[in-house]
């Protein structure tokens, strides 16, 4: 691979590779392309969340005032807006955040798309044994007999924590037997309390990508395990979708509109691309051109950046350009980005910015200021989008955008932190004040 000469392509790759932070916006965005998905497919996957809720409802009492869905909340964050501002630049619009962080069960955005992956696993092996049946009663999965049947069966996934806790969660409680593959840069607390409710927590001394190897290599030699594959899974990619088929709903009781005058912005955290593109590819489905997504990534690990930029997908990783991957960002420490994800993003996708590590603090601090909410570093690395993106004359100009940007709805995607332990969460804040 010619560095000297992707470097001298695209300023944006010499930048990065002086890990500094840049903005960039896809030129290919809205161009004709065949995706592999479609809204059937969400609405499958939607189905079949519907189908899990009776039993999601009795195995996590928390989710019964959702009625065994697992959602979160859409929240304006209008003193926010303002610190936003004077930190970053005017925007003009409605400031919004979207509460993944505060998803039941494991307190990520993984409890969409990991949850989902292990439900449907769950699902054809009890219709193949002849116990389900999809117009049944889901919630008899918590019987004992069940749990004797997913027993023979066991689910691993490699993690750099989040997906881990996830996939442990919802697998230990359905009864398989459930192995998480860890890097090193996992937090301390997360592998124990995997650990605590049963899971196999194995560690890795290098990085996330050969955890992720490792799993599968194990997977591979036995008919009985499922792995879950951060880099390539279709399941965990529509159970993400389906956080765009919901989402009509809060708007509707917020009073946002989305459409030709009112465009939507979504700013998301960025690891290997399975979560973001997911929610990414529902809302373009469901919003389509009236729907602009950007992702945000560390300034040390900007796997999807780096694929977007140079067209070059899973072929090249942040190390060849120098990069250590190692951010305290830990759900973003990423080095190569997922083939699938950049390959559906390659025209959905409105652009990807980097963020310094030391800069998620102070929005972590100001957010629990502002709106007593507390996410974890990762969720922050959106913070600067909507600044970034209105000060983008040309860009907006181009897009027809500059006109609308009054009416804008700004969504900064949350995607962690309910589960952070509080003592870790005080440090994170003190660190930001
Ligand atoms: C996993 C994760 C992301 C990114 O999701 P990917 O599928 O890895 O791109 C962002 N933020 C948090 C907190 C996460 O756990």
């Amino acid at each position: 691979m010619d560095i000297k000469k992707l470097k001298t392509a695209h300023r944006e790759v010499a930048k990065m590779a002086e890990c500094k932070e840049i903005f960039w916006t896809n030129p290919k965005a809205g161009d004709e392309k065949k995706l592999p998905f479609n809204m059937e497919d969400i609405c499958e996957a939607e189905a079949r969340l519907k189908r899990f809720a009776p039993y999601i409802a009795k195995a996590f009492p928390e989710t019964a005032v959702s009625g065994g869905i697992i959602e979160s909340e859409l929240v304006e964050i209008p003193e926010m807006k303002k610190e936003l501002e004077n930190m970053c630049g005017e925007f003009g619009g409605r400031l919004f955040l979207k509460c993944d962080s505060n998803l039941p069960v494991s307190g990520s955005i993984k409890a969409r798309g990991g949850i989902y992956e292990v439900l449907k696993f769950a699902e054809e092996v009890a219709i193949k044994a002849g116990m389900l049946s999809t117009e049944g009663d889901y919630s008899i999965l918590t019987e004992p007999r069940f749990r004797e049947l997913f027993s023979t069966y066991s689910v691993a996934v490699g993690s750099t924590g989040n997906l881990g806790l996830s996939i442990g969660i919802i697998s230990a409680k359905l009864g398989f037997k459930v192995t998480v593959h860890m890097s090193a840069d996992a937090r301390q607390w997360k592998k124990d309390l995997l650990r605590s409710k049963g899971v196999t927590v194995v560690e890795y001394p290098d990085d996330y990508q050969k955890a992720v190897a490792e799993g599968r290599k194990e997977a591979a030699s036995d008919p009985y395990c499922h792995f879950v594959d951060d880099e390539a899974s279709q399941d965990l990619f529509m159970g993400y979708s389906v956080a765009a088929r919901r989402i009509g709903a809060q708007f509707e009781k917020l009073g946002i509109t989305v459409d030709d005058e009112h465009p939507l912005f979504v700013y998301i955290p960025c690891g290997v691309g399975g979560a973001p593109g997911g929610v990414a590819f529902g809302l373009k489905e469901v919003y389509g051109e009236n729907a602009h997504i950007f992702f945000a990534e560390p300034t040390h690990a900007p796997c999807m950046t780096l694929s977007m930029i140079t067209g070059l997908k899973n072929e090249i990783a942040v190390s060849d350009i120098g990069l250590d991957g190692k951010t305290e960002a830990d759900g973003l420490a990423v080095g190569r980005a997922s083939v699938l994800v950049s390959d559906v993003m390659e025209t959905l996708l409105d652009g990807c910015y980097t963020i310094e590590d030391n800069r998620l603090y102070p929005f972590l601090a100001r957010l629990a200021d502002t709106e007593d909410i507390f996410i974890e570093p990762s969720s922050c690395a959106s913070f600067p989008g909507p600044s970034l993106v209105s000060a983008d004359a040309e860009w907006l100009e181009a897009r027809g955008l500059t006109d609308k940007m009054k009416n804008a709805t700004h969504i900064l995607w949350a995607t962690g932190g309910s589960m952070v332990p509080e003592d870790e969460m005080r440090s994170y804040y003190e660190c930001g004040r």
